[in-house]
C-alpha cells in the first residue's frame, strides 16, 4: 500500500514521513483514531515507505499533497503490496470458527486477513473483519498464542528488510493474561524492530502500555451528518453542471460562485475530499470492492444509478490527480473560483471522455 493510494489525511502522512527523513522513528507508536480514519492503511503504507529501497521524492513544485512515497515497484514494495513480506507480522483479534475450531490465533486466519485487508483497499473495520470471518456474535481477541508468537517471530533475525515490522491492529482487543509479555518486548525493544499499534479505544489499554508507545493521533475524517449531506447535494448539482461543461458553463460558474466561494477556504477543502471519497467509493462499488457502504445512498435514484457508469479504470486516476491538485491549489490560496472552474471542466472533460 502507497501513501497515494490513501486519498486523505496527507498532512499525517508529511509528519511521518518528515520523521522517517531525520531518523527518527520511535520503535514503538500507538496509531490512534476513528477506525474510519483509515489508521490501519496509513500503517501499512508507512511500514511499506520505510523499506521501500527506492523512495520517491515529490518537490514542491509537483502537484502531489505528498512529499514523498513508496516506490510501489521495488521487491520490498511488491512484497508488502501483497501483504508478504517476510519481515511483516500481522497480529489482529481473532476467535473460533466452524474452520478452526481450538487453538487459534492470528497466524491461523493470516490468509484470510489478508484477503479482507487488500479488498478493502486497507480501509478495515473490526465489526466487517468478524462479519468476513463469519463468527456470528463473538467477539475476538489477541490472545496468549498471538502473544507468544509475536516473541518468536521477533527472535528470528530480519530477513531482508530495513525494519522488521509488526502491526497489532485493534489492540485495545488484547486479552489481560496476554499483555504482560508485549510490555516486556516493548520495554526491551529489538533492534531495528518498529512496533505499530493500533486502536480506535485508547480508554482499554493498558497505562503501562501507553506509556511505552509514541502517540500518533490520526485526524478524523469522517464527516458529520449534517456536512455529509450538505456536501452531497452539492457536490450532485456541481457535477450535473461538469457534465454539460461544453455548452452550459455559465451554469458551473453560477454554482461555483453562489455555493462553493462562500464556503470559505478550508470547507471548500473538506468539499474536496468528500468529492474524492464519493468517486472511490462509487468506482469501488461498481468493480464490486465493496458491498456495504454508498454514499450516495441518499441522492436521487437516477444520479446514482448513471453517475458510477462514467467512471472508468481509464479516467480514475486522473480524476484523483486533479481533485488533488485542486485541494493543493486551494491550501495554496489559489483563487477558489477559478481552482474550481478549471476542475470542473477537466471533470466534465475526463467523465464524458471515459
Ligand atoms: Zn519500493
Amino acid at each position: 500500500m502507497q501513501f497515494s493510494q490513501i486519498i486523505e489525511q496527507h498532512e499525517l502522512i508529511n509528519s511521518l514521513i518528515r520523521i522517517a527523513d531525520k531518523k527518527r522513528v520511535s520503535h514503538a507508536q500507538l496509531f490512534f483514531g476513528e477506525e474510519q480514519s483509515k489508521p490501519f492503511a496509513i500503517a501499512l503504507a508507512y511500514a511499506q515507505y520505510l523499506n521501500c529501497s527506492n523512495k520517491i521524492r515529490f518537490n514542491e513544485n509537483s502537484d502531489s499533497l505528498i512529499i514523498a512515497d513508496s516506490c510501489g515497484k521495488c521487491l520490498s514494495c511488491n512484497k508488502y503490496s501483497k501483504l508478504s513480506h517476510p519481515d511483516l507480522h500481522l497480529v489482529f483479534p481473532n476467535t473460533t470458527t466452524k474452520k478452526i475450531e481450538s487453538k487459534n490465533s492470528s497466524e491461523l486466519f493470516l490468509n484470510e486477513f489478508r484477503d479482507f485487508v487488500l479488498r478493502k483497499s486497507g480501509n478495515i473495520l473490526l465489526d466487517d473483519w468478524y462479519n468476513y470471518l463469519d463468527v456470528g456474535n463473538k467477539q475476538g481477541t489477541i490472545n496468549v498464542r498471538d502473544a507468544n508468537n509475536i516473541i518468536k517471530s521477533l527472535s528470528v533475525k530480519s530477513y531482508e528488510a530495513d525494519y522488521k515490522v509488526m502491526i497489532i491492529w485493534c489492540v485495545d482487543k488484547l486479552y489481560y493474561e496476554a499483555a504482560p509479555k508485549l510490555l516486556k518486548i516493548l520495554e526491551e525493544p529489538y533492534e531495528n524492530t518498529l512496533f505499530l499499534l493500533i486502536t480506535n479505544d485508547r480508554e482499554n489499554i493498558l497505562p503501562t502500555i501507553l506509556s511505552r508507545t509514541q502517540l500518533v493521533k490520526i485526524p478524523n475524517i469522517k464527516y458529520t451528518k449534517v456536512a455529509e449531506s450538505k456536501y452531497l447535494l452539492l457536490f450532485v448539482e456541481w457535477l450535473r453542471s461538469c457534465f454539460l461543461y461544453r455548452t452550459k458553463v455559465n451554469d458551473i460558474i453560477l454554482i461555483i460562485e453562489k455555493e462553493i466561494v462562500k464556503l470559505g477556504r478550508e470547507e471548500q477543502k473538506q468539499f474536496l475530499k468528500f468529492a474524492l471519497e464519493v468517486f472511490q467509493n462509487s468506482f469501488s462499488i461498481k468493480i464490486g470492492l465493496n458491498k456495504l457502504d454508498n454514499l450516495l445512498e441518499h441522492c436521487d435514484e437516477k444520479f446514482r444509478t448513471n453517475f458510477p457508469s462514467f467512471i472508468t479504470e481509464n479516467n480514475i486516476e486522473h480524476i484523483y490527480k486533479e481533485i488533488e491538485k485542486a485541494i493543493l491549489h486551494i491550501e495554496r490560496n489559489g483563487n477558489a473560483k477559478m481552482v474550481f472552474l478549471d476542475l470542473s471542466i477537466r471533470l466534465g472533460f475526463l467523465l464524458m471522455n471515459k
